[in-house]
């Protein structure tokens, strides 16, 4: 769905005052626009989701939440963030929502706040198996503030080991269970998460940071029903701007207020808050619901092209945006393969394997699919792979023309 905001009219009041960070932004459009953004947790947000994060609305600060601020001169303020909060609890079918966090990890940092006290034993998805810093990793705040017990992936299948799951819950009956993770490529089974949650009175908390935007288009199943907490991003498959949000019971609301402001955060970002209402608008339209599902399509579509290339991909292909795959059998490890990919103009993270020796590599199909591809352009993706890993010069500067190409017929920002 390609969509007409030229950035170099944007920023001429920039280009006239500051001609250095002028040239900084339109290289970085210039970047976005002409190479391809495959990186998974990235996404094109609308003309009017970048006008509203532009707007005098940044100026106000508005500690506390609608009809109960610290400061004055709140009414508009007020008004952007309840009407936010009313989209994402009717998009997302949840009693509460809280819109503030300024980012996924402090929405995480939030959860544990309203439910964990330090020294509490956390069950989450191990980082080598794909979670996210804020589930236990020693240099994040999480390891060091919680005991966390990480489990796994089968080593065959890739998928998660349920039974280990349970196993771990009955022996260290932990606080909180978290699922959710920035690599796995098919749905946690919340149901049966929330099972063994309830089995053991452990908090069940989703960290949905990717698939909220899928759960948003009705292409990822929805969480809210069985987790205390939910976590997410608005920036990812969402297509919001850089932020958090939390939904939650009723029964909780409170408690996930107060952990966010006085309690991790100071004064809330309301042109942020408001661009999330425009984002979570434009969420909950039919429009946004038949994106979410050519996400979804075009990933299935660009890891089965891979596959016939020679990647080995993780639990055999994908039912999200997200592939991630083990570029070993190329003879390559995933760190020399984004180099090389990123040479020729195919931006993409690498990943931790479960198993695997390197890294792997892990890729996205949400900023793509905003730009208007479809399913013979994901065929020619993986196509460019193989031709960009070669790593001979002619064949990489082939292959950034015909990126350049792609972009062109594709551009991010309209015309
Ligand atoms: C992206 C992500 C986060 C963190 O989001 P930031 O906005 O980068 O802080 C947390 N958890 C998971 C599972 C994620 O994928």
């Amino acid at each position: 769905m390609p969509v007409s905001a030229p950035p170099e009219e944007v920023l001429d009041v920039l280009r006239r005052q500051d001609p250095q960070i002028a040239d900084v932004l339109l290289g970085e459009a210039r970047r976005q626009a002409e190479t391809l953004q495959l990186i998974a947790a990235e996404n094109f947000t609308s003309p009017a989701v970048l006008a509203t994060l532009g707007s005098p609305l940044a100026n106000k600060y508005a500690e506390g939440y609608p009809g109960a601020r610290h400061h004055g001169g709140c009414e508009y303020a007020d008004a952007a963030e309840r009407i936010a909060v009313e989209r994402a609890t009717a998009l997302f079918g949840a009693d509460h929502a809280n819109l503030q966090p300024h980012s996924g990890s402090s929405a995480v940092l939030a959860a544990y706040a309203a439910l964990l006290r330090p020294g509490d034993t956390v069950l989450a998805m191990g980082l080598e198996h794909g979670g996210h810093l804020t589930h236990g990793s020693p240099a994040n705040f999480s390891g060091r503030w919680f005991d966390f017990v990480p489990y796994g992936v089968d080593a065959e299948t890739g998928l998660i080991d349920y039974e280990q799951v349970a196993a771990l819950a009955r022996h260290h009956r932990p606080t909180a269970i978290v699922c959710g993770s920035i690599s796995y490529p098919r749905h946690p089974d919340y149901a049966l998460f929330r099972a063994v949650a309830d089995e053991v009175g452990a908090y069940l908390i989703a960290d949905a940071a990717h698939p909220i935007g899928l759960v948003a288009g009705g292409a990822a199943p929805n969480p809210v029903p069985y987790a205390d907490v939910v976590c997410a991003t608005t920036h990812k498959v969402l297509r919001g701007p850089r932020g958090g949000m939390l939904l939650c019971t009723a029964e909780l609301a409170e408690r996930v207020d107060r952990a966010v402001f006085p309690f991790t955060q100071g004064g809330a970002q309301m042109h942020t808050i408001a661009a999330k209402a425009v984002a979570l608008g434009e969420a909950s339209t039919p429009a946004f619901t038949a994106y979410a599902h050519r996400v979804v399509e075009h990933a299935r579509v660009l890891a089965a092209a891979l596959a016939a290339e020679g990647f080995a991909l993780t639990t055999g292909g994908t039912d999200t945006h997200l592939i991630t795959a083990d570029p070993a059998p190329l003879g390559l490890d995933g760190r020399t393969a984004r180099a090389r990919l990123s040479a020729a103009g195919l931006v993409l993270d690498t990943c931790a394997l479960p198993y695997g020796d390197g890294r792997g590599i892990r890729l996205g199909t949400a900023a793509v699919t905003t730009q208007g591809m479809g399913a013979p352009e994901m065929a020619g993706i993986a196509a460019l792979f193989t031709a960009a890993l070669r790593d001979e010069p002619e064949e990489t500067a082939r292959v950034r023309a015909e990126v350049r190409e792609l972009t062109r017929s594709f551009p991010p920002y309209g015309r």
